[in-house]
């Protein structure tokens, strides 16, 4: 963002249900101001009913294009005039073009999640296994970036089976060769795979910011030191499901990184300029720091 905005100035931005504790406004415009963009990204909380109304208002408005997040990334792609492959077979977006007065529709959270891992922690999926909690619109996004990366196995523990028992379903047609087995939440089968695998990946939304003692985990389960424990959430910093996990040992994620990595990619799709990765690593520090402030309050 130039220091004032002007006639010229272009708008981005985000809708959602409830972000009033959003970090995505502090990331895209500490990005505009480094590449010095005439442009300013601001937060737009809607309700269900105005969905239809805030999108078609984007092509009246001029905006150049917004990120889309909970409640609202399945839905509103029933409004766009194109969706991009990989968020149809996810069946979400979160991202938003307009250009030439159409509204395109992509999911950058699948990418997120793997620059996340495989280029800032140097962390290979190939022929690992993962058990997934949750079976959200996150999920599917997380299990399509470990299929497409071609990971052994999928546990998916959910509380409603049928959500996750749809995405085995329809994954399992776009990439046969991964198998995904579905599992209620309690089963008991949990702790055994838990001992067995390599990456333990919380995709709900328990522990997340205001109910923060809430663990996505049954009592008595035990974690080990070879798991990497992933939790998308990222506010609080650390969640119930990451101390305990820290506690046993194990390597600990938390879902700050991912926010960036798919910020980074909705950046370039509307500058078309890609951050160094000096600059993304830039921003992931400030990032932490903003985090840790906002968590502390
Ligand atoms: P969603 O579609 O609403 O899915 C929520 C998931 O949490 C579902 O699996 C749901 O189970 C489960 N869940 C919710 N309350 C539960 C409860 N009381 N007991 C058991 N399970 C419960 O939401 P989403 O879009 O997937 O987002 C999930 C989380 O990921 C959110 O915290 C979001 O902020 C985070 N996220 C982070 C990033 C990032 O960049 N770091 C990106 C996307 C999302 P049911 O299916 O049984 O309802």
């Amino acid at each position: 963002m130039k220091t004032e905005i002007n006639g010229e100035t272009g708008i981005m931005g985000i809708i959602g249900g409830n972000i009033n504790k959003t970090l995505s406004p502090f990331l895209h415009n500490t990005l505009l101001k480094h590449y010095s963009l005439n442009d300013c990204y601001l937060p737009f909380q809607i309700s269900t009913d105005q969905l239809p109304a805030a999108i078609e208002g984007l092509k009246a408005l001029n905006i150049k294009g917004v990120n889309i997040t909970v409640p609202f990334k399945e839905k509103s792609m029933e409004f766009l005039d194109k969706v991009e492959n990989s968020a149809l077979r996810i069946g979400a977006i979160n991202t938003i073009v307009h250009k030439d007065k159409l509204l395109f529709g992509y999911n950058t959270d699948f990418i997120g999640f793997k620059r996340s891992l495989m280029e800032e922690k140097e962390i290979e999926i190939k022929g690992k296994s993962a058990i997934v909690l949750g079976a959200g619109g996150a999920a599917r996004a997380i299990i399509y970036a470990l299929c497409q990366e071609a990971i052994k196995e999928i546990s998916i523990f959910n509380r409603t089976l049928d959500k996750a028992r749809k995405i085995e379903k329809e994954y399992h047609a776009f990439f046969p060769d991964c198998p995904i087995r579905i599992f209620p939440i309690g089963d008991r089968c949990l702790q055994d795979k838990i001992n067995r695998v390599d990456f333990l990946i919380n995709t709900t939304s328990l522990g997340s910011y205001p109910d923060i003692n809430l663990n996505p985990l049954p009592e008595n389960i035990l974690l080990n030191q070879h798991l990497i424990a992933y939790d998308l959430i990222y506010f609080p910093a650390k969640t119930s499901f990451l101390r305990q996990a820290e506690k046993a040992g194990a390597k600990t994620i938390n879902g700050g990184q991912m926010l960036v990595y798919q910020a980074v990619e909705s950046f370039y799709l509307w500058t078309g300029i890609r951050p160094e990765m000096e600059i993304v690593r830039q921003l992931i520090h400030k990032f932490h720091s903003k985090n840790a402030v906002i968590s502390n309050q």
